[in-house]
């Protein structure tokens, strides 16, 4: 596979294409190296809570700082990272250095301390050790499992298998938080949510998007009425309701108006270093 060569055969009908199958290919040859290496770093975002702007968590998200490529965002490489298998030693890593931070800010601010939100992709929560490494990280670090969320998406959860469902339940009695991320994007059976050890649904940014004042064709209107129909449908079934992509006061207000819990979004912060948070905190 030297590139030269590639190169030189390729370019002829699709050259970008040909260089985009040489960086997925460079980025999933060179993934486990680069988790040794300490090239990926987390990135925090705020989770505010509405009625009185009190940060109460914190999402890990998960950036490459790649020698070649430069800084990459998760989905240049997450969807990839599922289809290696990469993804459960990459998560492995994202979880334990999450707690590792979350544990300094549990030591500096107690009480205070922001919960951590951390991402689990679908293959995962598939993965039979899930339990017992979430279990092994939070008595290694020391941090309380009430101060870790775990966020799965839709199809993570609502799938016919009994395995990820009973692991969830492990993780839910150990006292760790679930979270349903992006939600009204998949597809939710809502007589199974009621089952499921689910604590939070993050409404998708994409419903918050239309919480504006006006929209010439009235969408405006029909996405308020979604984000309250959910929030609703949250609060019935007893779950705290996050909105995601919140990017004006106006949508905060709007949120905070129908009765949503929390917002994340860039009105409130953008993700960025720990620093900022514990700059929030103090
Ligand atoms: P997500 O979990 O839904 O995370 C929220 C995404 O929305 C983040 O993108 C965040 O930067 C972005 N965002 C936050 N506020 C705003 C806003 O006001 N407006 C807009 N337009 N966007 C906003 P990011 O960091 O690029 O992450 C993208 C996705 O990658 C995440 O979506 C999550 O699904 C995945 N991801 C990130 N880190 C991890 C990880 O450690 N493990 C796994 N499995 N997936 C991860
Ligand atoms: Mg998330
Ligand atoms: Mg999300
Ligand atoms: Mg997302």
């Amino acid at each position: 596979w030297a590139k030269s060569d590639g190169k030189a055969k390729w370019a002829l009908f699709d050259p970008e294409r040909n260089a985009r199958e040489v960086a997925r290919f460079t980025l999933s040859a060179t993934m486990p190296a680069a988790i040794e290496r300490g090239e990926f770093y987390l990135d925090y975002q705020p989770l505010v809570r509405l009625s009185d702007g009190q940060l109460v968590g914190a999402e890990a998200l998960v950036r490459w700082r790649h020698p070649e490529f430069g800084l990459l965002a998760p989905d240049r490489f997450i969807g990839l990272a599922e289809e290696t298998g990469q993804i459960v030693p990459l998560g492995r890593w994202v979880l334990r250095e999450a707690c590792r931070q979350a544990r300094l800010w549990q030591d500096r601010f107690g009480q205070r301390a922001p919960f951590i939100s951390v991402n689990l992709a679908v293959r995962q929560s598939r993965d039979p050790s899930l339990v017992a490494d979430v279990a092994k990280v939070l008595a290694e670090t020391g941090v309380e499992p009430g101060r870790l969320q775990l966020e799965l998406t839709e199809s993570a959860v609502m799938g016919t298998a009994d395995e990820p469902l009973d692991a969830l339940r492990a993780l839910s009695a150990m006292g760790v938080r679930i979270a349903i991320d992006d939600f009204g994007t998949g597809y939710s059976n809502l007589a199974y949510l009621r089952h499921l050890p689910v604590h939070e649904l993050k409404i998708a940014g994409s419903f918050v998007e239309g919480l504006r004042a006006s929209a010439a064709d009235g969408s405006h209107v029909v996405d308020a009425r979604i984000v309250g129909t959910l929030v609703s449908l949250a609060h019935a079934l007893g779950l705290g309701v996050t909105a995601e992509g919140v990017e004006t006061e106006a949508q905060a207000r709007r949120l905070d108006d129908i009765g949503c819990d929390s917002g994340q979004g860039w009105y409130f912060a953008r993700p960025g270093p720990p620093d900022q948070i514990t700059r929030l905190l103090s």
